[in-house]
C-alpha cells in the first residue's frame, strides 16, 4: 500500500475522490468507505467492468436493496454496490481518468 501522503487529487464528489500518486503510479480511488489503488491498466479494466453491469448481476439483496459484489481472485476484500453507487463510482473513475490525460498532457 502507498504512503505517499501528497498525492495528487484528481477528482472529487459527494462520495467519493480519486487521486494519482506519481512516485508509485497508482491511482487510489475513496468510494463511501471504501479505498482501492490502481495501477493505469487495473484502473481503466475496472472502469470498463463498472460500466459492464446489467440489470442481473444486482442479485444480492442486502437490506432492502439488490447489490453486487465485486471481488478480486487475490484480494479478501471486495465491494458491494447498488446499480446508482456502481454508475456513481464510474462516473467519478471516468472523470478521473480525464483529468490525469489532461494533467499528463500538460506537464509532459
Ligand atoms: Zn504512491
Amino acid at each position: 500500500m502507498c504512503d505517499n501522503l501528497n498525492q495528487t487529487p484528481l477528482t472529487s464528489s459527494d462520495n467519493g475522490m480519486v487521486y494519482w500518486c506519481k512516485n508509485c503510479r497508482n491511482f487510489s480511488v475513496v468510494y463511501k468507505t471504501s479505498c482501492m489503488m490502481f495501477n493505469i491498466r487495473d484502473y481503466s479494466s475496472f472502469l470498463q467492468l463498472l460500466n459492464s453491469l446489467g440489470k442481473d448481476d444486482f442479485k444480492y439483496e442486502i437490506g432492502s436493496q439488490m447489490n453486487v459484489i465485486l471481488k478480486n481472485n487475490c484480494s479478501s476484500v471486495g465491494l458491494s454496490l447498488t446499480e446508482e453507487e456502481s454508475q456513481d463510482m464510474a462516473n467519478l473513475m471516468a472523470e478521473g481518468m480525464l483529468l490525469y490525460e489532461a494533467n499528463r498532457l500538460i506537464t509532459t
